[in-house]
């Protein structure tokens, strides 16, 4: 049981993200009222959220 869930670890660590449209959501820092900030931007068609779960 202990390896298996060192295996789903590895896993989540790489987890991705699809927009509605398909699309990959990449994780983005843009400036926004002069601080740095993280936005989750579909590669596909630019949509912007600032979590990826919010593209459902
Ligand atoms: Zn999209």
């Amino acid at each position: 049981m202990a390896q298996v869930s060192k295996n789903s670890r590895t896993q989540s660590n790489t987890q991705v993200f699809h927009c509605t449209c398909g699309g990959e959501i990449k994780m983005r820092s843009v400036f926004s009222g002069g601080k740095l900030r993280n936005v989750a931007e579909c590669e596909k068609c630019n949509r912007r959220e600032r979590k990826p779960s919010d593209f459902h």
